[in-house]
């Protein structure tokens, strides 16, 4: 993720992990992650509402996507999960951590911030992971890096 804010394209010290404010220019930058690629971005305020409006195609029937097509977009996204996971196995990553959202199920909430062993569920559904209830589980993995880790960010499980 570029450490760049969308508004200015000032430089910032540190990857957002969350809604922050640009102490550039005092924009608020979003931190979402696209269905198609679940790839983490930063946005502006419009870009993160079109990408919430991508999503609502994706896990809401009533935005008229077939069935067909949202299945197609769940395996392209957990291709592009299980082809994060090996690379982060290949950068010498151990552990990673679910990330959640805040529209996120009861039991994707509840696995917020807990930490996995990357061999144990390669080739495994994020659904089944996190047990989510939702038709499309929007969480994503997060490489926990070591002694790159920002402090008190997301709560550790174990
Ligand atoms: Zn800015
Ligand atoms: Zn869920």
């Amino acid at each position: 993720m570029a450490n760049q804010c969308p508004y200015c394209g000032n430089p910032l010290a540190k990857t957002p992990g969350r809604k922050t404010k640009c102490p550039h220019c005092g924009g608020f930058i979003y931190v979402r992650t696209r269905p198609s690629d679940r790839k983490s971005v930063l946005a502006t305020k419009e870009q993160a509402d079109a990408i919430e409006a991508e999503w609502r195609m994706v896990t809401d029937s009533q935005y008229r996507m077939t069935p067909e097509k949202v299945d197609q977009i769940k395996k392209e996204s957990q291709a592009m999960i299980q082809r994060n996971l090996l690379s982060y196995l290949d950068a010498g990553v151990i552990h990673v951590k679910i990330l959640g959202t805040p529209d996120s199920c009861e039991n994707c909430k509840a696995k917020n911030g807990q930490k996995i062993r990357i061999d144990l569920i390669l080739n495994k559904p994020i659904e089944e992971v996190t047990g989510c209830m939702n038709p499309f589980c929007r969480c994503d993995y997060l490489a926990v890096l070591k002694d790159k880790e920002p402090a008190g960010d997301a709560p550790d499980a174990f």
